[in-house]
């Protein structure tokens, strides 16, 4: 049977092949059924026309109907601002316009009647409506039974096709009306009653023809929980059908390697947090299964040798180990200090990158192929076609943020039997996005800090206030310390930037004049040579300050740098700015991060200024991350494009994922195919919204 809301939407009256390519380009609307997916945004309560009179509160929206006059333009030679009297038989309020001011002088007619839709604002103790929504009167618009009306995103190209808001509407009641009796149930019934969910056909009518306020909200919440409980079933059967299908390599044993480092070779006593992680990879790549596991931990917590111990588990089990970083330097600090970690036991290590010369190259190749070398560390380049593994046993990510998700599966793709994962991230993710983001891995969390960490103590300072800086740097000097300090890059103005940095880098040579201060500077767009002698001047501590944009955001280990001063801060995201604080606060002595600003700071910047001075917990800061920023720009989701949801939040929906995680999760297990004929429709639709045809007869 074909169902009729996956019509092609140009067949639908109105639309034609013209409005569908726009339709199809701005919402991505194919089909009938896709515009009902194209949900209002807020609804227009038709029912209530208030009176100016009654006008008495700013967070309340207000619907008037009334006559505008007394138009003034103010500003000279060009206006910049419109107001005018907005009146009904109760009084008079004022409205302005800032923007748009052509079509304000021309969009009034005296005498006529419009409506005018928004909140009020408090000015000189007076209300007014700055940018109200405006429609010209239609006593229509307002009869019984359609009180509520959907307002829907348009876009430019949208309007110039006719396509407003409105237009939309149409459209969309125009499908209702026609097709609604197609729209079938897909929720498997048994949780549509204990869930007492609206009926999903009964949902698509109210949210966009919703008979009262109530009926809405039901409306929004039933197509919520349908948004994420396929979102939950996809990543669940993924994880499922994975585990079934893919047979992992087994670390049966624990050899040589492990025990001659964990014996003689360890530097410091393990945290409990660290060997509990450790047990549960060794359960999880000793069990047959492939291990797909996120390794979450504050920045600086340890993560780097519970990775090389897994690693020396690899080889004891005659399995080669890869450790993949986002950076050069980061690879390279890794190289570093394993070898240095195992330097007394035969272990054969390389490091690839994009800078290894092709000779060098080809070597790595060769001894990657034949099994010669056993331990890989290195960037992007390890994931390159070239690089053939004789018997590739583990993957450790490091900074997972910095890796699409698309680059974990290419790593993951390199074997037939494929290696075990481990993905280490350092900044905590909030545990919405681990149920989404993340939700088809195991989760391992390392939640202590090593021993005799003394918090990093944040003080935020405004450009006015420098010489205080400079004099804190001076006195940090002289106590042997080492100081970074970090400018933005971003990417638009990079140049532009990089003249910040600069002249950054030029007062500070005044301030810290040559021979009793040493500055080094290290930038993206430095050659690699030149960046390793300068990193490595300040690794020996032969410069006291180093002067750098982001590059030295993840994973870069110096001890002695304790003070950590951030210029421009507010341009900075949260967990960026915690990852840059990371940097110090690793030794024994108190370190610091100075935050500095301009005075004037956006809301957003002065939040984000409070949170960092207030706390120290990563999972904290993720969260006010997530709240001020949304999900699309939280650490690790920016290249995902994964977690744009229509109705959901992850912002505020954490309760409900979780509880819906749960109940996909009892589904699986009691039927994990989706077998049962109460569950056909569900799986149906997730086929089809997935578009991949599931072997779930692979699913065991
Ligand atoms: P991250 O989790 O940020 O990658 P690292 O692995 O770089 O952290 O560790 C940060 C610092 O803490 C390193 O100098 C490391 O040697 C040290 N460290 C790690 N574990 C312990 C421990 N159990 N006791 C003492 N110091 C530790
Ligand atoms: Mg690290």
């Amino acid at each position: 049977m074909v169902n009729l809301l996956e019509n092609k939407i140009e067949y639908l009256k109105g639309v034609g092949p013209k409005r569908a390519l726009v339709l199809k380009k701005e919402l991505g609307v194919e089909t009938f059924g896709d515009l009902l997916n194209c949900f209002p945004f807020r609804h227009i309560d038709k029912s209530r026309i208030y009176t100016v009179a009654e006008i008495e509160d700013e967070s309340v929206y207000y619907q008037l109907v009334g006559t505008v006059s007394n138009l003034k333009s103010y500003g000279n030679p060009r206006a910049t601002r419109i107001t005018a009297d907005f009146n009904d038989e109760s009084g008079t309020i004022e409205l302005v316009w800032f923007k748009g001011l052509t079509w304000v002088k021309t969009r009034f007619a005296p005498g006529k009647k419009y409506v005018i839709f928004g909140k009020v604002s408090a000015f000189n103790n007076k209300f007014n409506f700055v940018h109200p929504d405006v429609e010209d009167f239609n006593p229509e618009d307002f009869t019984l039974g359609e009180s509520l009306q959907g307002v829907y995103n348009s876009s430019e190209a949208l309007k110039n096709n006719g396509l407003g808001s409105k237009q939309l509407a149409k459209l969309i009641k125009n499908v209702l009306l026609h097709t609604g009796n197609a729209i079938q149930e897909v929720i498997p019934k048994s949780i549509l009653v204990s869930e007492q969910l609206l009926p999903r056909n009964e949902a698509y009518f109210q949210i966009h023809l919703p008979s009262n306020m109530n009926l809405l909200k039901k409306a929004h919440e039933r197509l919520r929980f349908e948004e994420y409980f396929f979102f939950q079933l996809q990543l669940l059967h993924n994880k499922l059908n994975r585990e079934a299908v893919i047979k992992g390599h087994v670390f049966s044993k624990v050899g040589n390697y492990f025990n001659e480092f964990f014996h003689t070779q360890l530097p410091f006593p393990l945290t409990n947090a660290q060997k509990r992680v450790i047990r549960e990879i060794r359960i999880d790549t000793g069990s047959g299964k492939q291990m797909n596991r996120l390794l979450q931990g504050d920045v600086g917590s340890g993560k780097t040798i519970v990775a090389l111990m897994v690693m020396l588990l690899a080889l004891d089990n005659g399995f080669q180990a890869a450790l993949m970083a986002p950076t050069e330097i980061l690879a390279n600090q890794h190289f570093a200090s394993l070898t240095e970690m195992l330097k007394e036991i035969p272990v054969q290590i390389a490091l690839l990158t994009g800078s290894t010369k092709t000779s060098e190259r080809k070597i790595i190749y060769n001894k990657l192929t034949d099994g010669g070398l056993q331990i890989v560390i290195g960037t992007h380049a390890l994931i390159e076609d070239t690089v053939i593994f004789k018997r590739l046993g583990l993957v450790v990510i490091d900074e997972q943020h910095r890796f699409g998700v698309a680059q974990r599966a290419r790593l993951y793709d390199k074997n037939t039997t494929p290696p075990h994962m481990l993905v280490m991230t350092a900044t905590p993710i909030p545990r919405t996005l681990a149920m989404t983001q993340y939700g088809d891995l195991d989760n391992s969390q390392i939640d202590e800090m090593p021993p005799g960490r003394k918090p990093v103590e944040t003080i935020h300072l405004f450009h006015s206030q420098r010489l205080r800086m400079i004099g804190f740097m001076k006195k940090q000097i002289a106590l042997g310390r080492q100081i970074y300090v970090v400018y933005p890059i971003i990417k638009e103005s990079e140049k532009l930037d990089l003249i910040n940095l600069q002249e950054g880098y030029a007062s500070l040579l005044r301030d810290f004049p040559e021979p009793d201060y040493r500055i080094c500077v290290v930038h993206g767009q430095m050659k690699s040579e030149d960046k390793d002698f300068e990193m490595q001047r300040f690794v020996k501590g032969q410069a006291h300050i180093m002067v750098a944009t982001t590059v030295i955001e993840v994973g870069v280990n110096i001890p002695n740098a304790s003070v950590m001063v951030i210029e421009h801060a507010d341009r900075f995201g949260l967990s960026q700015l915690h990852q840059l604080r990371g940097r110090v606060g690793r030794g024994a002595d108190q370190s610091f991060c100075v935050l500095m600003t301009d005075f004037k700071l956006t809301a957003d910047g002065r939040k984000r200024m409070q949170t960092m001075v207030s706390t120290n917990d990563g999972f904290k800061i993720a969260e006010a991350d997530l709240q001020l920023r949304g999900p699309g720009d939280t650490a690790g989701t920016r290249q995902s494009g994964l977690l744009e949801f229509r109705l959901g939040n992850l912002a505020k929906d954490e309760k409900i994922i979780q509880h819906i995680r749960r109940i996909v999760i009892e589904l699986l297990n009691k039927d994990s195919k989706l077998t049962l004929a109460e569950n056909q429709p569900a799986k149906n639709h997730f086929e089809r919204i997935y578009k991949k045809n599931f072997d779930w007869s692979l699913i065991g």
